[in-house]
Order: C-alpha cells, then sequence, then structure tokens
C-alpha cells in the first residue's frame, strides 16, 4: 500500500478544502452566482448592470430648507434667518462666518 504515499493525507485535504470553502463564503457569499451571471452577460445583448443600486447610495437626502432658514455659503450649514449675517453676490453667510 503506497499509493497513499503522493496524496495529501485525506483529513489533511478535507480541512484544507472546508477553509477554503469558509473563506469564500465569508468574503463573496455570491462569488459563484455573480461569476454566472458575468458568463451569462457575455453571450446575453444588454447586460444588467448592478448600476441601479450604485446610483441609490450617491443620491444624497435633500432636506427640504424651510423659508425662515438659509444654506451659509461658507460653512454650507442650515441657519435660522435670524443668523444671517451678511448677503452678497447671491451668497449669504451666517454669524459665525462673518463673527
Ligand atoms: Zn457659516
Amino acid at each position: 500500500m503506497a499509493s497513499d504515499y503522493d496524496e495529501v493525507r485525506p483529513e489533511v485535504k478535507e480541512s484544507q478544502e472546508s477553509s477554503l470553502e469558509a473563506l469564500r463564503t465569508e468574503s463573496t457569499p455570491d462569488a459563484r452566482s455573480v461569476v454566472r451571471e458575468l458568463d451569462e452577460a457575455d453571450t446575453v445583448d444588454g447586460v444588467d448592470l448592478p448600476g441601479d443600486f450604485i446610483a441609490e447610495e450617491l443620491i444624497v437626502e435633500v432636506v427640504p430648507q424651510k423659508k425662515d432658514e438659509f444654506v451659509c455659503s461658507s460653512c454650507f450649514l442650515v441657519h435660522h434667518r435670524s443668523r444671517l449675517a451678511k448677503e452678497k453676490d447671491g451668497h449669504v453667510y451666517c454669524i459665525e462666518c462673518e463673527g
């Protein structure tokens, strides 16, 4: 029975495979399905990239500006109208920035 010497011992091989599998599933859970999708995309017109998700994340939620508030052109914070110190060329500055 010398045939086993060239082979990695079964229990070692198994632990290597399971740890690799663990790494794979841990870092990229959908790696296989993504690869499969990419392969399909090569043969199908109209590649469906997940661009919608990226675009949604880039959208900054805009808080409606109230009439008695303004955005300072220096610190870009929203201040109450009473804190407006200076208005120049369409830009407004708060009292904190104008001191
Ligand atoms: Zn300011």
